[in-house]
């Protein structure tokens, strides 16, 4: 049985927490719904401190924001999205179409078509997460969208231009600087100046992943990609600075990311916890760390590395950094996860920034059902069937009579009948 050295907030807690973010959202939606444009700038404004008749950002203004970055930051932002990009291709060269002879003269396929518009959300309220950028816009254009519309909301009063320069370069057709749930409210129900698209995407705060949920049904979504979480897994292979540098190091996206250790050594989970408390002194966003840390973290001591496994599924983590003498012992058993970064060389941080591997990973649970977005979430894969001959259609035919009957459908029996009376000359005998 696990041992929690530290715990976090309680179930029921949380589940209040829920409520309310639940509550606020369901409101926010409605009234973009009933007041389209003058409830996103009453919202915008009133979050954001943000008012403007339109949310569009002209070319002028994405030219002042790529102009307020150095060579290197544009070079760095290239870099990045050559990798995810590279990856996400490799994984789309994977998605086959495919047509099969099931039956003498049946045929069926499938192919995989890209969604037609797709809105991207960045998020950048505490931060210009600008890496976002490249997951989501990247991504769709690999797969083949034809329509990408993105928004970011604005960081301290302005566009940021990192994140501008991360949409633009990545391909965006249409860059709205507005955040939150009125960003994608209006993405989702269409308002006077913003079009409709058909799936929304992208990670963000409780209130957007609370929105896009709510929104899922009216556009598709990606996946439930809210607050960041992540997991450490680790022996006494690896010592407590790494192990609290990569709890904090997610911590700090926020007062409600969980940062969890489980590790199979008393002596580094201790030390872990005193490691923590020297670096939230002096890492800059220790602030908003700790929040998460004293809130959301936990310490949960297991007797061997299957206890791990069984502990670590069970959280269903969005991140999970496995820092043991055999890494691929949990890539290997491991089912539940966003994302894995095996072994001490690698680090959640590659992973979110720059490796290539998409950073938009589920949250709450919800890599029990589901892995992050890649290409694949913006293609859907649809059937078509083709009959060739007579004797086929006529064979199908006399099986699907009967089992329409089964279920009382004498319409649908009516469809297989005709075709076995034409193509196969015959009546089905019941
Ligand atoms: P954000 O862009 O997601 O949210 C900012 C917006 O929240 C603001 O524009 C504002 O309109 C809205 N907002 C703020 N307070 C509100 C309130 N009380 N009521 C209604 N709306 C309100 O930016 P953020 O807040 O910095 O959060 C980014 C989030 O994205 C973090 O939680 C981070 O962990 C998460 N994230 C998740 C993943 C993932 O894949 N799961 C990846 C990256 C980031």
């Amino acid at each position: 049985m696990p041992q929690v050295l530290k715990r976090g907030r309680s179930a029921d807690e949380k589940a209040e927490d829920d409520a309310k973010t639940r509550a606020v959202v369901e409101g926010i939606l409605a009234d973009i719904g009933a007041r389209g444009d003058a409830a996103v700038r009453e919202m915008s404004r009133k979050f954001d401190g943000w008012d403007r008749d339109d949310y569009r950002l002209t070319d002028a203004e994405i030219r002042d924001c790529l102009s307020q970055l150095s060579a290197r930051d544009i070079e760095d932002i290239k870099f990045a999205q050559a990798q995810v990009k590279n990856f996400a291709e490799h994984q789309r060269a994977a998605l086959k179409d495919i047509e099969v002879e099931t039956l003498p003269g049946i045929v069926l396929g499938h192919k995989n078509i890209p969604v037609n518009s797709v809105g991207c959300y960045v998020p950048g309220g505490k931060y210009p997460l600008l890496a976002s950028a490249h997951m989501s816009v990247v991504t769709a254009k690999v797969a083949g969208v034809p329509s990408i519309v993105t928004c970011a909301p604005p960081f301290q009063g302005r566009p940021a231009p990192a994140i501008v320069a991360a949409q633009h370069l990545a391909g965006a057709d249409v860059i709205y600087c507005l955040g939150g749930v009125q960003a994608v409210g209006a993405m989702a129900l269409g308002t006077e100046t913003i079009q409709p698209v058909d799936m929304l995407v992208g990670p963000g705060n409780a209130y957007v992943a609370e929105a896009k949920r709510q929104l899922f049904g009216r556009v598709g979504i990606d996946l439930f990609a809210g607050p960041t979480e992540t997991l450490v897994i680790a022996d006494d292979s690896v010592d407590a600075e790494l192990c609290a540098t990569d709890l904090l190091g997610q911590a700090e996206h926020g007062p409600n990311s969980p940062a969890i250790l489980l590790t199979t050594s008393e002596k580094l989970a201790r030390e872990t916890m005193e490691e923590v408390e020297r670096l939230l002194q002096i890492l800059p966003t220790g602030a908003v760390a700790r929040q998460a840390w004293e809130d959301y973290g936990e310490v949960i001591l297991c007797a061997d590395d299957d206890e791990m496994v069984a502990e670590a599924d069970r959280i269903a983590s969005e991140h999970v950094q496995v820092m043991t003498r055999d890494p691929d012992y949990f890539l290997e058993r491991m089912t539940n996860y966003g994302a894995l970064f095996l072994g001490p060389r690698t680090n959640v941080a590659y992973g979110d920034k720059v490796i290539g591997t998409n950073h938009t990973l589920p949250t709450r649970k919800a890599a029990r059902y589901t892995g992050g977005l890649w290409v694949g979430k913006f293609l859907k894969t649809v059937t078509y069937q083709k009959v060739l001959t007579d004797e086929a259609s006529a064979m199908i035919g006399e099986y699907c009579s009967r089992l329409c009957m089964l279920e009382g459908f004498a319409g649908h029996a009516e469809q297989a009948n005709i075709r076995v009376r034409r193509y196969g000359g015959r009546n089905i005998p019941y």
